[in-house]
């Protein structure tokens, strides 16, 4: 089941390191490794579509004119924490990216997100945000912190994980329709504990190594 929110990307490569992150005995190096590839392999697809400008260039046989990227105008907001685990990535495909920081903890009374670290570049109105989260489960966090990023007007917000599952897309897309959501999997289902099933497991505990 899916929702016209949501961006499979079923590239080999993709599929092939996102299996192996899976595996339970993937150490956390290994798991590291594949999440900094399957990063970039990310990055690749989120910005098919970022506008170019032309320039002129020499070639050391003549002049010539080609396509550049205004990278600075791309902002790449990391959910905190496991969100960081995408950033390298992401960032040595477009180098010049900036970068923000979002920390959001669910209130253990009232089940919604509450927000403790928000750290953005200037001039968000000039720019494209990509939020970035390897699992987007019951899509809370993810709903809270696009609502937060759009009192800042940005030009455009894209969404990439790894992982996700009918329920994170489906609110993700009744709080954001506007929001595309870019993923390597649609997982069957969440369990009682808003963990994807059947997923890999904590994704932070799992890229910092704190199981
Ligand atoms: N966050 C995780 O790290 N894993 C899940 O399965 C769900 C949310």
């Amino acid at each position: 089941m899916t929702t016209p929110n949501a961006h499979l990307v079923t590239h080999p490569l993709v599929q092939h390191k996102l299996t192996l992150m899976r595996r339970k005995d993937a150490s956390t190096n290994s798991f590291r490794r594949l999440l900094n590839e399957l990063a970039s392999l990310m990055a690749y697809e989120v910005t098919r579509d970022i506008p170019t400008s032309e320039i002129e260039i020499e070639t050391p046989l003549e002049v010539t004119r080609g396509q550049v990227i205004d990278g600075k105008k791309l902002v790449f907001v990391s959910i905190l924490r496991a969100g960081t685990g995408i950033l390298d990535g992401m960032l040595s495909v477009v180098p010049g990216a900036r970068v923000g920081h979002i920390g959001l903890y669910r209130d253990p009374k009232t089940l919604t997100a509450v927000e403790y670290y928000f750290k953005m570049p200037s001039g968000m109105d000039e720019r494209d945000i990509v939020v970035v989260d390897p699992m987007l489960a019951t899509g809370n966090s993810a709903v809270a912190a696009v609502e937060r990023l759009k009192e800042l007007s940005p030009k455009s917000i894209k969404f990439v994980c790894l992982l996700t599952c009918p329920e994170g897309l489906k609110t993700m897309y009744e709080a954001h329709p506007d929001v595309p959501v870019y993923t390597a999997a649609i997982d069957r289902q969440l369990n009682e504990h808003g963990y994807i099933l059947p997923g890999l497991g904590d994704a932070g505990d799992r890229i910092f190594g704190t199981k």
